[in-house]
């Protein structure tokens, strides 16, 4: 049977920050990836980051800590995020943001995103990144990857240690040693209508965009060996979606933090525009159809951002996704709102927001509590036919800072180590734009480096 220290399911971000991060430290390192190719849900993602007292933030003159970057994820999360993972990120987000700037990848923009007080969703192009990482871990001949090869048991040896991988690849069964450490990287089970069905029945009428590996396949191998799981019960879709969508073609948009409002079928507002989309998501779900359009006029469409995945909606215009009219009365017809209730809508929040009062639902910002809201005044109008897709589960395993997956009594099980989307306890009641790649980079580099310590080491 071969042999390795450290063998790593899954080459999404968390499982290629670990390959690398082991690469550096000289470990014998095999990462087995299911598909043909790298990336999982990574490369289909927005590649928001969340960092905080960073080059760009300093540039465009933004203030930021890491200690406001840990209280907006606790408020964020209910406070029922773990807060010793919190701490963890905090100590070392800005280290990783310059190491995966060493390693080649590329920040492009900042943007205000969901559940951030100040501008902190720093942009990649995911694919860049992970070729980036791909590139160094290709300079190590430590490092093997096995492309095509399912990873589907865990073994225990006579101790209780897991120490063994049952992978498939080429129509046969392999099993494979590892010293050190096995550490799960394998994402989450966005596409796996098994668990979701289990877990977010709510969920049902919701599209469902991930990469076609995310069918919760390490969370069962480590469920069958004692694993504890944490935030299942806060599963939520993203809302922003056309009913169009699909991961191959994206077709979102976030209007609503730029100024947009959601009316439902019957032409009225639900909801306070400026909270998490996920939560945006659960109000949107109950909504007649589960079908909402974003509202917003000419002053919002000129807060649009070039080739940004979620602030493009030049783009949805070029794809037709929009409706564009000179006057409410057409755009009402349009989306086949009455014109009383519509119009009724847009003067009270415009009432509202002229008057210096709180806007109904308790709008006070566009996002967060970033930006001021402005009036749906000025010609043209424009809608953009939304609802709501389940893209990532956010909710798994319980793990401790270095990355030890834990069982019910918080005690790490020997041998087994995740990184990831895999992961629960991070994000507690709610995600934060940004957190879960920016979880997949600072937690795979310190899971590996965990593995590759003895475990009496780990304990101290
Ligand atoms: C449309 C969309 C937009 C998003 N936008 C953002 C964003 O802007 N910011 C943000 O922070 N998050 C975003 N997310 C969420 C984020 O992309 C994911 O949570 C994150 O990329 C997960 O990374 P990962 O490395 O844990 O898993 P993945 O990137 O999904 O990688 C897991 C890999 O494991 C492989 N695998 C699975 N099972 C096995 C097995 N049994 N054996 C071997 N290999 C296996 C898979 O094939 C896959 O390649 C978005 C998600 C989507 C879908």
């Amino acid at each position: 049977m071969k042999s390795y220290d450290l063998v790593i399911l899954g080459g999404g971000l968390a499982g290629m920050c670990a390959a690398v991060e082991a690469g550096e430290q000289g470990a014998d390192v095999l990462l087995l990836e299911k598909q043909d190719e790298l990336g999982g849900s990574t490369v289909l993602s927005s590649g928001y980051m969340a960092f905080a007292g960073t080059d760009m933030q300093v540039e465009a003159g933004i203030t930021d800590s890491t200690q406001s970057l840990m209280e907006d994820m606790i408020e964020v999360g209910a406070r029922m995020n773990d807060k010793t993972l919190i701490e963890t990120y905090g100590q070392h987000q800005l280290e990783t943001y310059n190491w995966l700037i060493n390693l080649g990848v590329e920040f492009r923009t900042l943007q205000a995103v969901s559940g951030h007080s100040v501008p902190r969703g720093h942009t990649i192009d995911p694919h860049q990144g992970i070729q980036a990482l791909y590139k160094r871990v290709k300079e190590f001949s430590n490092v093997e990857i096995f492309f095509n090869a399912r990873a589907s048991r865990l073994l225990k040896n006579e101790e209780g240690r897991i120490d063994r991988v049952v992978y498939e690849a080429d129509g046969e069964s392999h099993t494979v040693l590892a010293t050190k450490g096995i550490l799960l990287a394998s994402g989450g089970f966005a596409k796996s209508e098994e668990l979701l069905k289990l877990f977010a029945p709510k969920l049902d009428g919701s599209l469902r965009i991930g990469s076609e590996g995310n069918q919760g396949d390490a969370l069962k191998m480590a469920w069958e060996h004692g694993a504890w799981v944490l935030d299942l019960p806060y599963l939520s879709g993203t809302y922003g979606f056309h009913p169009s969508a699909n991961s191959a073609v994206k077709s979102q948009g976030l209007a609503f933090y730029k100024g947009a409002i959601m009316v439902n079928l019957l032409g009225k507002r639900f909801v306070n525009e400026s909270l998490s989309y996920k939560l945006l998501g659960n109000a949107s779900l109950e909504q007649p159809e589960g079908i909402s359009y974003q509202v917003w006029d000419q002053t919002v469409m000129e807060k649009a951002v070039h080739d940004d995945p979620l602030y493009d909606f030049e783009l949805l215009k070029r794809r037709r996704l929009l409706y564009e009219v000179d006057t409410l009365d057409e755009l009402a017809d349009c989306i086949d709102v009455p014109i009383e209730v519509l119009t009724e809508t847009i003067s009270r929040y415009n009432k509202g927001i002229q008057n210096g009062e709180e806007v109904e639902f308790g709008r006070k910002s566009l996002t967060h509590n970033y930006g001021e809201p402005t009036p749906i005044e000025k010609a043209p109008f424009y809608a953009f036919e939304s609802t709501v897709a389940m893209l990532a589960t956010y909710a798994g395993v319980a793990v401790n800072s270095g990355g030890q997956v834990l069982n019910p009594y918080s005690e790490p099980i020997p041998g087994l180590y995740a990184a990831g989307e895999i992961t629960g306890g991070f994000h507690g009641a709610g995600y934060m734009t940004g957190t879960s790649l920016g979880k997949c980079a600072v937690f795979g580099r310190l899971a590996a480096l965990g593995a590759l310590k003895t475990e009496t080491e780990a304990a101290k």
